[in-house]
């Protein structure tokens, strides 16, 4: 039987109408700071549909673009500047940044209350005492598309392929979190007999950026099948895993594009309302 399709859009709006509804109630207005260096096409669009999202919702976006060769002193000045704002609560610095610039440095520059990408090493380091916090958008994404779909979490072995600290390695704590309570493998390039290994899991996460690497060998007929990849090809947007077969073996699948994207860009609207209460309630 062919797999259901965790739509992330459908979820992303659900998630979008409930961060307007709480944005209604405040008495004062959000506000997101978005930072992009440099001329990336994909980083130019990926802000853009965070400032739209973030203006739907009620959040107040500021834009601050900088060429691709400014220097670490002066990024990191506009971000200090940004921390002592009072009317910004979100501080998001689009990554990648161009080469030359030290991207920890720059996110560990950006004050903690304010960090809604959920990167800078305080608020991983509470994710790792299992402490709340701000957390990154793209696992968030994941554990609220399995919460929505009603996929059951607790006692299931969990295989993430991929150990980026952006996606693979905070999911991985998430997922293994007290009252979260999966089992989980945090795969990577140099795990050994990787379709094996995936093959074990019942909830399957593939965040590797490989175009279609999860084939149907891959898949415990019935998991549920995540899929975090983008690639940009002359085909269009791919994920990570081979869709077609896989949805064949799967009993749930997120497709791409439409799956974990936009659920991403939503949590980072519920991370930016959440930096806005902790600091201002
Ligand atoms: P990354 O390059 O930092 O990390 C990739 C990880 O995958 C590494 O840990 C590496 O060990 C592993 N890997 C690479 N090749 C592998 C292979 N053949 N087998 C097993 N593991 C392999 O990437 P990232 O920033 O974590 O992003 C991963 C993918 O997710 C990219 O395609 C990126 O565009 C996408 N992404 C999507 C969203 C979203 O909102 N949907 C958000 C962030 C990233």
């Amino acid at each position: 039987m062919a797999a259901r399709i965790l739509d992330g859009k459908e979820s992303a709006r659900k998630v979008k109408a409930e961060v307007a509804a709480s944005v209604g109630t405040f008495g004062y207005q959000p506000g997101l700071a978005t930072v992009l260096v440099g001329d990336d096409p994909a980083s130019h669009t990926y802000v853009k549909g965070k400032r739209r999202d973030a203006e739907e919702v009620g959040i107040r976006s500021v834009h601050h673009e900088l060429p691709a060769d400014v220097s670490q002193a002066r990024l990191e000045q506009l971000i200090t500047e940004l921390n002592r704002d009072p009317d910004i609560d979100g501080i998001l610095v689009q990554l990648p940044l161009p080469a030359g610039l030290d991207s920890e440095k720059i996110v560990s520059t950006i004050d903690p209350v304010k960090d809604v990408d959920g990167l800078h090493p305080h608020n991983l380091g509470l994710l790792v005492l299992g402490r709340p916090g701000l957390r990154p958008c793209t696992p968030s994404a994941i554990m609220r598309i399995l919460g929505e779909h009603g996929i059951e979490v607790s006692g299931k072995t969990a295989v993430v392929i991929g150990r980026s600290f952006l996606v693979g390695r905070p999911l991985s704590l998430m997922m293994s979190e007290r009252g979260v309570d999966a089992t989980v493998t945090l795969a990577h390039s140099r795990t050994a007999g990787l379709p094996r290994v995936a093959a074990s899991a019942d909830i399957l996460v593939a965040a590797a950026g490989v175009p279609r690497l999860v084939t149907a060998e891959f898949v415990k007929p019935g998991a549920a099948v995540i899929d975090v990849g983008i690639s940009r090809t002359g085909d269009g947007l791919i994920g990570d895993v081979d869709f077609e077969p896989v949805h064949e073996v799967a009993g749930a699948i997120t497709p791409v594009p439409g799956g974990v994207g936009p659920m991403t860009r939503a949590m980072l609207l519920v991370n930016t309302l959440e930096a806005a209460q902790a600091r201002r309630d």
